[in-house]
């Protein structure tokens, strides 16, 4: 789907875009930070959503020790 393109001021691989007659260029390697970055809140997002889920486990069980 992207226009991978070389880049004319590094010589490098990149995104070419085009909006309204303006032309961009983005480094590959850009895109693929970004992607891991992607990936990477979604792994946290899974962390954190176990770590709730033992921090209300934590709570019933210290609840438990207190009666
Ligand atoms: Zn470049």
């Amino acid at each position: 789907m992207s226009d991978i393109r070389i880049c004319p001021t590094c010589g490098g691989k990149a995104k070419y875009k085009e909006k309204n007659g303006d032309v961009s260029y983005t480094k590959v390697e850009a895109d693929e930070a970004f992607k891991k970055i992607g990936q990477l809140k979604k792994a946290l997002a899974k962390y954190k959503e176990k770590s709730e889920d033992l921090e209300v486990e934590l709570k019933e069980l210290k609840g438990f020790l207190e009666k």
